[in-house]
């Protein structure tokens, strides 16, 4: 797809952020680029518009900039997945292991129904630690994940096109 060169480009790469070391990968820039963000929604919407999805779930913070405008275009809903204690209703929570500590992703309650077909939306995969805890509070509500998508993933993941035996679907590698 032509259009996966301008994307890759658009995406600013910060070096030693937040730590030393770090090759930040930053998908603001991609924001400020009009065609280059519409690009990339544009090619989850096509692949997305005809799989009877009803929900799609982003991850906080940045599969909240990708999701909504997806979720529009394929008429689903948005649900975020978000970080403890910003939600204010009931929620589910799934903790997962970072490589340095654990982490934890809340869901409301009622959200999304059993049997509902979800898309798991988020900007970068790398260990997969983020996308699988994504997985299972949707699957332990009774959720069917057709898919997880993101915008950049590492050279193995993008190869493995696979996350807890769930398809991932990636446009870019990091720059
Ligand atoms: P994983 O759980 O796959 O190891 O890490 C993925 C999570 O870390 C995602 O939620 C992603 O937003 C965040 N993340 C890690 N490194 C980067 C990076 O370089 N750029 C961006 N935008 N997000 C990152």
């Amino acid at each position: 797809d032509p259009r996966l060169r301008g994307i890759s480009e658009a995406i600013r790469v910060v070096p030693d952020f937040p730590k030393p070391g770090i090759m930040f990968q930053d998908i603001t820039t991609l924001l400020l680029d009009r065609k280059a963000f519409k690009d990339s929604v544009d090619i989850f919407v096509d692949r997305y518009r005809d799989m009877n999805i009803s929900v799609v779930a982003g991850v906080e913070a940045r599969g909240f900039m990708f999701g909504p405008p997806i979720a529009l275009a394929i008429g689903a809903k948005f649900v975020p997945l978000r970080k403890p204690k910003k939600l204010p209703g009931e929620v589910i929570s799934e903790n997962y292991v970072l490589e340095y500590g654990t982490d934890c992703l809340e869901m409301h309650v009622g959200a999304v129904q059993p049997g509902e077909r979800a898309l798991v939306i988020d900007d970068l995969v790398a260990t997969g630690g983020t996308l699988s805890a994504a997985i299972n509070l949707l699957e332990r509500v009774g959720a069917d994940v057709v898919e997880c998508a993101c915008v950049i993933g590492l050279p193995k993941i993008k190869e493995e096109r696979r996350l807890n035996g769930k398809p991932l679907y990636i446009l870019v590698e990091p720059r």
